[in-house]
């Protein structure tokens, strides 16, 4: 059984609409580079990231903790505040040169065009605020005339999430809602302003493995069945596996492959790709973790920055970067090994 048979549950996939220009680039970051300033030094935290979002695509950013997927989003999505500050890069949305957008404009573009949905729903969400003046605060940016068309559009997204009677949730406060309550909540928001584009920054940490699925299995519904695109950061492959169209790999900062969900996950090529490809439970197979630490990104390793870690290693990686390698299919990654040396590719098939 391959990584991706082992992890996939069998699904229709919804029709996507043929108006929506499916397949066309929505999402295009270049050279994205994010620094802070610590009193330890400059952090390296996002290095030159490379990769796209086409219309009615699921894209999965995935790595360990600290490899620089959340600041990646922060940054696309104007979030990065100081010490942290971007300094390199372009983000284009639609066309639109999202970096170079006035705050103001960006936070109306966040709402209206792309809604994003955090880690944590109670940091989302305002403690202090009744959850239907919530909804107010987005609606009135944007056009609601009065409290009754506010209640009555923010019913129907609480319906929408499968939240069933909704007044009572809109007339309490965040801290009444369970953490699957207050997520669907979140989502509700995301999707109010009928956005084409959804960013998820691993939406389910901390709820328990059922409301994990449902919270999961509710976004893919409302971004496949209004074609929608959606860029879904997680450090679980076999979430990657189960909801995304193709897959971006980090490490340290950098993007060290991507391709197809199963092209990677099949035949993963970067040594890090299958370290966790190896990781996955499989029946019959033991688990396989990989060992050691990421790179210090405050003194960050000159060559390739898995070199610590990587069981391949061999003279240039200490000293030389490693360059795209594309194969036919499109699949992507950075790594010196040669293309020959495939016993190194086998082990994790
Ligand atoms: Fe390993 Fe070298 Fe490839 Fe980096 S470039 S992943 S150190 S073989």
């Amino acid at each position: 059984m391959s990584a991706l048979d082992a992890l996939r549950r069998p699904r229709a996939r919804p029709t996507l609409p043929e108006n929506g220009g499916p397949g066309s680039r929505l999402l295009e970051v270049s050279g994205l580079t994010t620094r802070f300033d610590t009193p330890d030094g400059v952090v390296h935290a996002v290095n030159g990231v490379d990769f796209h979002v086409d219309r009615a695509e699921v894209v999965g950013v995935v790595g360990e903790s600290g490899c620089g997927k959340s600041v990646t989003i922060r940054s696309i999505l104007g979030l990065v505040r100081p010490p942290g500050r971007v300094v390199d890069g372009t983000v284009r949305f639609d066309g639109v040169d999202l970096l170079g957008l006035r705050r103001t404009e960006l936070r109306r573009l966040r709402g209206k065009e792309i809604g994003f949905i955090a880690q944590n729903p109670f940091s989302a969400l305002n403690p202090v605020m009744r959850i239907h003046r919530q909804f107010g605060t987005i609606l009135a940016a944007h056009g609601a005339k009065s409290d009754g068309e506010v209640r009555d559009r923010a019913r129907a997204a609480l319906a929408d999430v499968g939240i069933a009677g909704p007044d009572r949730v809109l007339d309490g406060y965040a801290h009444q809602l369970s953490g699957g309550m207050a997520q669907r909540v979140v989502i509700a928001m995301a999707m109010l302003l009928n956005p084409a584009f959804v960013i998820a920054d691993e939406p389910t940490t901390g709820l328990d493995l059922t409301v994990q699925r449902q919270i999961l299995d509710l976004i893919r519904g409302l971004v496949r069945e209004h074609g929608r695109s959606m860029l879904l950061v997680t450090h679980d492959l076999g979430v990657v596996a189960q909801y995304c169209d193709r897959v971006v790999v980090m490490y340290a900062g950098k993007v060290i492959e991507h391709g197809t969900v199963r092209e990677v996950l099949n035949t993963p090529r970067h040594p890090y790709t299958q370290a966790l490809v190896r990781a996955i439970p499989r029946p019959g197979r033991p688990l396989v973790h990989l060992t050691g630490r990421l790179p210090d990104l405050v003194d960050y390793p000159t060559g390739c920055p898995f070199r610590a870690r990587c069981p391949h290693a061999f003279e240039p990686c200490g000293h030389v970067v490693p360059e795209a390698v594309t194969v036919a299919s499109g699949q992507t990654y950075w790594c010196h090994l040669p293309e020959e040396r495939p016993e190194e590719r086998e082990a994790v098939r």
